[in-house]
């Protein structure tokens, strides 16, 4: 990362304003795309500042400068800790995701060292939009919100701000505002279930690929979070309701993404999973280095020079304290030297 750095910030040259306003749009995008996810797939790319991956957001970030705006990023995320406490340490934002909170505010400090009006970036929690499908707590997801909102104050995140299902004035229950989402903007079940099966492997189709790959990491992560230490149903039954609740949990997702675009149509698209070459969302690092771990999904662990995430049960095995905020609560782990 370091050595790219002096390479990469040399600025565009080139001489109309309308070129300047280009050349700083690719600027900002290419400090972006420093920290971005790729899928590693034939068709990925290496270069941060590589054209084809700029252009799906160039008019936005362009309109922005003209506008002398700050760059506006929304990042649907944090949606509340796993319920399945073999991989986290509770219910509540710790270390895990201070660290990538932090992080996210210094991305768009730096964007500020290039771009005087800086960046701004929403955290669009999708707690609420899929609490019921992945279990957890309507209260948890509250608190998890109120806290995250908390952190950002108390650590004066000033360029970080939230959203989410229950900012939208809907006057009803969670159920209801669920449901209300879905009618708006939701996709049709045959038709997704369609796209998933087409998406495979070979398929040539980004739309398909995508909502195959949402498919599976779906299962993945909702067959993890139900087995937990003394569950007593059976991993087959798991799997089945599992599929099911990934078809739902995706045109939950999509509706979502709909709505956010809907709501803030001059924002950059950020995404926590990886992407390809030119696709319409960003894909972001959390830490500011490549881990396919979420905070949400795992403990923070300080191994004597910088924070790690890892699944609970994996940081219990190893010779390590577990340290506490100073409300008491349960913080990270901090990694014991080898004697
Ligand atoms: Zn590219």
């Amino acid at each position: 990362m370091k050595i790219l750095d002096n390479e990469l910030s040399k600025p565009y040259t080139s001489s109309s304003h309308s070129d300047q306003v280009t050349d700083q749009a690719r600027s900002i995008l290419t400090k972006v795309m420093q920290f971005r996810r790729m899928m590693i797939s034939e068709d990925s790319c290496d270069s941060p500042a590589c054209l084809s991956c700029h252009n799906p957001h160039l008019d936005k970030v362009s309109m922005a400068i003209k506008q002398k705006k700050k760059i506006r990023f929304v990042l649907p995320a944090f949606p509340g800790k796993s319920p399945n406490p073999a991989k986290v340490l509770g219910y509540l934002p710790d270390m895990a995701e201070k660290q990538a909170l932090t992080f996210l505010n210094d991305l768009c400090q730096q964007i500020q060292s290039i771009y005087e009006p800086g960046a701004e970036l929403i955290i669009c929690s999708d707690g609420r939009v899929f609490s019921d499908i992945v279990g957890i707590s309507e209260k948890h997801v509250t608190s998890y919100q109120i806290e995250i909102d908390r952190l950002i104050e108390e650590l004066n995140l000033t360029a970080l701000s939230t959203f989410n299902l229950d900012d939208i004035d809907i006057k009803s229950d969670f159920d209801q505002a669920r449901y209300e989402l879905v009618k708006k903007y939701g996709q049709d079940l045959d038709s997704l279930k369609d796209k998933v099966k087409n998406g495979g492997a070979r398929s040539s189709n980004a739309e398909e690929k995508e909502a195959n790959r949402m498919y599976l990491g779906l299962t993945r992560f909702l067959v993890e979070d139900l087995m937990f230490p003394g569950q007593t149903r059976s991993k087959s039954s798991i799997q089945k309701e599992c599929k099911v609740k990934a078809y739902q949990a995706i045109i939950r997702s999509n509706a979502w993404t709909d709505l956010i675009a809907e709501k803030f149509p001059e924002a950059i698209r950020l995404s926590i999973h990886p992407q390809i070459c030119g696709s319409k969302k960003i894909g972001i690092q959390l830490l500011g280095r490549e881990t396919w771990m979420t905070p949400w999904h795992a403990v923070a662990v300080h191994t004597g020079n910088e924070f790690v995430l890892m699944k609970h049960r994996e940081v219990k095995k190893l010779n390590a304290k577990l340290v506490q905020d100073e409300n008491g609560h349960s913080s990270h782990y901090e990694l014991m030297p080898q004697n």
